[in-house]
């Protein structure tokens, strides 16, 4: 740890080593924030995942990717 910059919000990707999804293989409601990323389910409770870069015809854009909170099995061993 160099920490002389204060963590105030590390990206949940990071934080649990979750590898950002491809945005190309989700689907709509998962880019617009509606499904979750990860598993694919209706999102009623959510959190950010992070941003992927999405690259739709010849424009990138950031995307902001949401998942269940609490996290889904995805990453997460047991608790
Ligand atoms: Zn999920």
């Amino acid at each position: 740890m160099t920490g002389d910059r204060s963590v105030a919000r590390q990206p949940l990707a990071a934080a649990h080593r979750i590898e950002m999804p491809d945005p190309d293989a989700l689907t709509g409601p998962q880019l617009e924030g509606w499904d979750c990323a990860l598993c694919g389910r209706r999102l009623i409770a959510d959190q950010s995942l992070g941003t992927v870069a999405w690259t739709c015809g010849s424009r990138t854009r950031e995307v902001e990717l949401w998942v269940c909170r609490p996290l889904c099995g995805e990453g997460l061993e047991g608790a």
